[in-house]
């Protein structure tokens, strides 16, 4: 699969780069060939939205095991976000701390984003020179204390720092005050929060929407790159065709989980499928995955964020507890292992070819992470990240598909299409599955890509 579309091709390596891509009767006798028969040959997949939690929450999941579960699902790079980590990544001393901590774990390659919240402006571009990729915040709170929501006022603080870096900021748009209200009304009705209904309408497309509109007023305002993380509600695609038209630096990005399920099939109790923002209706999937295709939603990023199985409450902890209550769960779908075959299912069942999917998940990522040069494609001069994906196999998901810590998923049990034979790091083979036989490079020789960036005036 290359930039120009879909061909039969020998992929020629020399150390860690692709040099060439050529025709089988270009290629001398005496160059070594791997046959792949009717495997597509992919770029590596770019994941711009990783939860690793290390250093500080290795118990929920690091950078050796998140990044083994990222090979075997046909990731290459995959970009950790700054918060869920302790120290959260909101200077260059912690941005340090989390370097030393990555150092000889990582099975692929990574970058790391750095956090803005309250009261950090300044450390934004000493995070930038120091080679985080870009910036991510809340606007609403993320479930851990030590990263907090960033307040109107502090974010117009941070955004010309963030457009003199040229970097993007990554925003989880949803804004408090409608879920706030949502929730205050729920509790006074006695709602049952162990019912998934209960747990959408607290979280409702409102609170995007507010948040969409107030970014778009200050990326109107500041110029700064902005990039809408994880969008779930279809309602905000009118607005952001707009933004487009009208020429703002805006990309979007939405995940595998809201191109997959439907709140109307989502059981009461199973909070596996607990996420913010909320899994939304099958209708809703729709637009979205219409949206991916017409270009108004520019790539989809897995948002892999574990948590040990006791947190999502599933049974219960404590003598007198509820299991199953979406309010007590913590919020999050893994999904390194699964997005590419969970996607790929979808596609099939769209007649939605294998280039627009590589697109959205690879070279897409690749631009909006700064990573485009090296990483997204298979061509002459890039890093030779590639993947076997065979397009035909199906199989059901079992706990031992998962590799990352915890191998907890929504989707145990489903029969998904695509499986990914072989991924290749740079020039080496990481990680290998023939007919189900797994195993994995010896040594993890993953590295940091730290692109220094310099200041506009
Ligand atoms: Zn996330």
């Amino acid at each position: 699969m290359t930039p120009e579309g879909e061909r039969d091709a020998v992929v020629l390596i020399e150390g860690e780069h692709i040099v060439a891509v050529k025709s089988a009767s270009e290629v001398s006798g005496e160059t070594h060939v791997e046959d792949l028969g009717e495997f597509a040959l992919i770029p590596g997949l770019v994941d711009v939205h990783t939860h690793l939690n290390e250093p500080g929450r290795t118990e929920w999941e690091g950078f050796a095991t998140g990044t083994r579960a990222a090979a075997a699902g046909g990731f290459t790079t995959v970009i950790d976000m700054p918060l869920n980590c302790l120290p959260e990544t909101t200077n260059v001393e912690a941005l340090e701390l989390k370097r030393e901590a990555a150092r000889g774990k990582a099975m692929v390659d990574y970058a790391l984003w750095g956090g803005a919240v309250d009261g950090n402006q300044h450390e934004l571009e000493p995070l930038a020179i120091a080679g985080a990729a870009g910036f991510k915040c809340f606007l609403i709170y993320p479930g851990c204390d030590g990263f907090r929501e960033i307040d109107r006022a502090n974010l117009e603080l941070a955004v010309p720092h963030i457009a003199r870096t040229g970097l993007p900021l990554l925003v989880h748009s949803e804004l408090g005050g409608p879920v706030d209200a949502a929730v205050a009304r729920l509790n006074a009705s006695g709602a049952d929060w162990r019912s998934y209904a209960t747990y959408l309408a607290s979280r409702p497309d409102e609170a995007e929407l507010e948040a969409i509109a107030m970014l778009l007023d200050l990326c109107r305002a500041h110029r700064f790159r902005l990039h809408i993380v994880h969008l779930s509600t279809a309602k905000a695609l009118p607005m952001i065709r707009a933004a487009r038209k009208e020429g703002l630096p805006v990309t979007v990005e939405t995940c595998p989980h809201y191109l997959h399920c439907a709140a109307e099939k989502i059981p009461d109790g199973a909070t596996l499928f607990k996420c913010a923002p909320p899994i939304r209706s099958a209708e809703n999937r729709e637009q979205l995955w219409q949206a991916l295709l017409d270009g108004t939603i520019d790539l989809i990023a897995t948002d892999h964020s574990p948590c040990p199985p006791a947190m999502k409450r599933l049974s219960a902890t404590s003598p007198g507890e509820e299991a199953g209550r979406f309010d007590e769960a913590w919020g999050g779908i893994p999904s390194l292992s699964t997005a590419l075959p969970v996607l790929w299912t979808e596609c099939v069942a769209r007649t939605i070819p294998l280039a627009k999917l590589v697109g959205w998940v690879s070279s897409k990522p690749a631009k909006m992470a700064g990573l485009s040069a090296h990483v997204g494609a298979i061509a002459p001069g890039m890093h030779a990240n590639l993947v076997a994906f065979d397009i035909n196999a199906t199989f059901t998901l079992a706990p031992a598909h998962l590799h990352y810590r915890h191998p907890i998923s929504p989707y145990v049990g489903e029969t998904l299409r695509g499986v990914v034979r072989s991924t290749w790091l740079r020039g080496e083979r990481v990680y290998e599955n023939q007919n189900g036989a797994v195993t994995f490079a010896d040594t993890p020789r993953g590295r940091e890509y730290a692109l220094s960036c310099s200041l506009s005036r």
